[in-house]
């Protein structure tokens, strides 16, 4: 049986609407014109959304290549017979350069070692494996240095960036399809540092370009550079979050683009009971009812990727009400004080995330009361959650 088999209803459901997918992705189409590719960034299962059916959405809608981290996350697309190019985020494994050049999965290069090693696989089966050039312009965390960065004695084979690219050129059986680098803080009001990579990126690429070195795709801009920096979209652009309907933080102007969250979570009461005053309430009883109540139960908990920080202070929607979380989240299992609800019976639906009517709990809200971020909010939402693929209003 799938872990997603949905045969036995489920009583907590994800909900991802692919008709907000599609309107989200128009939005970022109106952004940067139509010669410049989107990229969808699916990793991490599509950020808790379900890769498969996010790539076979979008494909069909105008995005020609896939992004993702693990190499196991493209097996996955490989496997459900999804055959756009895709780009590995991550390191790639000596093992699995034949597969990945058999499965036309682009590597990214982030060293002159790592473009050897690469090239002697390639070599040794026979096939020519593409990659992009990965650049830290001041990320810090995957990249060539530029020279304006690099500090000296280098290590590791280490040189001068235009050097170290020059010699990843020469290799044998690497077809050097694109550059691209990575922005630290594209989402902070302040621009200054993303100028900053901006200008040592479109420099490098110059300078590239004058050893006759032409990666033919140039790639920067993830979602907030989408919306805000057309400066940095070059020929290629990284969607991710934005694609899911959320904004990459508070400080990129929600003016930019009209998002709508793709992700809803619904579960459903299964248990009811009403309660003295002075009731205890879930593990180490750290709520305690202030007056005679009702509490519900919902199947939903932090082995769900509901947060524990969530105890006694998340919120969730019944009958259009939002209703406290009381107590600690459980592994399965949360407690809702529904008092507050009139008529409220064992079947009644729940929303976790989402909305009924002008009642909303956003992945933002969430965020907030467990002190992170909204993407990492979706992306703990996990596949014990069974995924019901909607386009529109129903169910929502
Ligand atoms: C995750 C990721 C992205 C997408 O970023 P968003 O802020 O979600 O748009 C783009 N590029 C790289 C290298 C990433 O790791």
């Amino acid at each position: 049986m799938s872990p997603r088999n949905t045969a036995f209803l489920p009583q907590t459901a994800m909900n991802v609407d692919l008709s907000a997918l599609s309107h989200n992705l128009r939005e970022l189409r109106k952004k940067t014109p139509g010669s410049t590719r989107i990229m969808a960034v699916i990793k991490a299962d599509a950020y808790g959304h379900g890769a498969v059916a996010v790539a076979r959405a979008i494909l069909d809608q105008g995005v020609s290549f896939l992004c993702v981290s693990r190499i196991s996350e493209a097996v996955e697309l490989r496997n459900a017979a999804i055959d756009a190019p895709i780009l590995l985020f991550g390191n790639a494994l000596p093992s699995q350069v034949p597969y990945m050049i058999q499965n036309n999965i682009r590597a990214t290069v982030a060293s002159l070692d790592f473009a050897q090693m690469i090239s002697r696989e390639a070599v040794k089966c026979g096939g020519t494996i593409k990659v992009h050039i990965k650049v830290d312009t001041g990320m810090g965390r995957l990249g060539i240095l530029p020279s304006a960065l690099s500090v000296k004695p280098l290590v590791n084979g280490q040189g001068p960036a235009e050097e170290e690219i020059a010699s990843i050129s020469r290799l044998q059986c690497l077809d050097l399809e694109g550059i691209y680098t990575h922005f630290a803080n594209a989402d902070s009001r302040d621009k200054t540092h993303t100028m900053g990579q901006i200008d040592l990126f479109s420099n490098l690429i110059e300078r590239l370009e004058i050893r006759n070195i032409c990666p033919p795709l140039r790639h920067s801009a993830n979602s907030a550079a989408i919306l805000e920096l057309p400066g940095a979209h070059y020929n290629m652009v990284r969607a991710g979050i934005a694609l899911y309907g959320l904004w990459p933080s508070d400080e990129v102007d929600h003016g930019m683009a009209q998002l709508k969250p793709v992700m809803s979570i619904t579960s459903t009461i299964i248990h009811l009971k009403k309660v003295p005053r002075n009731f205890k309430i879930s593990y180490g009883s750290t709520h305690v009812t202030p007056e005679e109540t009702i509490i519900a139960t919902v199947p939903i908990g932090y082995a769900d990727g509901y947060n524990r920080l969530l105890s006694s202070r998340g919120q969730m929607i019944v009958k259009g009400i939002k209703v406290p979380v009381v107590g600690r989240v459980c592994m399965d299992f949360t407690m809702i004080d529904v008092g507050t609800v009139p008529n409220v019976q064992v079947g009644e639906k729940v929303t976790v995330l989402g909305h009924q009517g002008n009642v909303r709990v956003s992945a933002d809200d969430i965020a907030r009361l467990c002190n992170t971020i909204n993407y990492e909010v979706v992306a703990s939402l996990n596949r014990r959650i069974p995924i019901r693929y909607i386009h529109g209003k129903e169910n929502r």
